[in-house]
């Protein structure tokens, strides 16, 4: 279904046709990238899908955000893997195909950031193969945080992984963060050039935080407006309830991406928190839910300055 031929409210000028790329912002200049503090020898390890590092080498997470300026180096690539690690093999029946679903691609979203966004991950899955077609990866630098309270919220939630350093040298405000997914967008042909909404393509969220709450917090603490493709999101844990609603009426509380791993016997791959890996494992949910039979269909969206949510039984 083409999103770009909705038509939507545009409650306060919130969800026009607006996109970041429209305005006037300057783009960053990429001249002044950070050197990164991997150096090919002694690297840091910041290494991410652990249990799956007996059979991998950490993954670059300057590569993840395309500024790896050591590919050429054979020491630091023999050190950190430069691809990523693929989702779950999944055998295609056709003798039991997989459920047609409303969108060709989702777009698995999950923020990490309580105070502000401190990072961006998606993962684009492709809906009829169940692969992973690309991958966007961004640490966000917040805009009101500053100076010693930064570095604590830093400390804080990155650590724990040794990860400070890297997002310092990495990381980005918010707007330059949604205009390179603006660029990401653009190459993957998912956003109406007219509407600006996002086109055969829906995001995927862990409840409805993230677009419903977070994105919106943001971008009135980085003074930008709302971008017209974060109007509508597909809550997992909506679907979640509904398609597995027998073992979802058995526990008490919403499912949360532990606790609906648990359910499909899956293991969690890499650090839970850390938005990359997270991203990765709904990823897989999706993916497993989908080989199960659900259909992935919207379960809420804005209108104006309002949220409507589609399902009745719902989180
Ligand atoms: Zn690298």
């Amino acid at each position: 279904m083409a999103l770009g031929s909705r038509v939507l409210g545009s409650g306060r000028g919130f969800l026009s046709t607006f996109s970041l790329k429209r305005q006037s912002y300057c783009q960053a200049s990429r001249s002044d990238e950070a050197t990164p503090s991997i150096s090919p020898c002694g690297a840091p390890n910041h290494g991410r899908f652990e249990d799956l590092s007996r059979r991998r080498k950490p993954m670059c997470l300057y590569f993840t955000q395309n500024r790896c300026q050591y590919m050429d180096s054979p020491e630091h690539l023999e050190k950190f893997s430069h691809t990523f690690p693929e989702l779950d093999p999944v055998v295609l029946d056709a003798a039991r195909p997989l459920p047609r679903q409303p969108f060709d691609k989702f777009l698995v979203l999950d923020l990490e950031g309580k105070v502000e966004i401190l990072e961006f991950p998606v993962v684009l899955l492709d809906a009829k193969t169940l692969t992973v077609v690309d991958r966007f990866h961004r640490f966000v630098r917040p805009c009101e945080l500053k100076g010693s309270r930064l570095q604590a919220y830093i400390a804080g939630k990155y650590g724990r992984w040794k990860l400070e350093r890297l997002w310092e040298d990495t990381a980005i405000p918010f707007q330059e963060t949604l205009l390179a997914f603006e660029d990401w967008l653009e190459q993957h042909s998912l956003r109406d050039p007219e509407s600006h909404l996002l086109k055969n393509s829906a995001f995927v969220t862990c409840g409805n935080w993230d677009i419903k709450t977070k994105i919106p917090e943001q971008c009135i603490t980085s003074g930008i407006p709302l971008p017209s493709y974060f109007c509508e999101w597909i809550n997992l844990k909506d679907i979640f309830l509904n398609f597995y609603n027998k073992r979802a009426r058995a526990k008490s509380k919403a499912p949360g991406m532990l606790s609906m791993m648990r359910s499909l016997d899956m293991r969690v791959q890499g650090s839970h928190h850390l938005g990359l890996d997270d991203a990765h494992n709904i990823a897989r949910i999706v993916q497993k839910m989908e080989s199960d039979g659900a259909v992935l269909s919207i379960t809420a969206k804005r209108r104006g300055n309002r949220v409507e949510f589609l399902f009745q039984n719902r989180v």
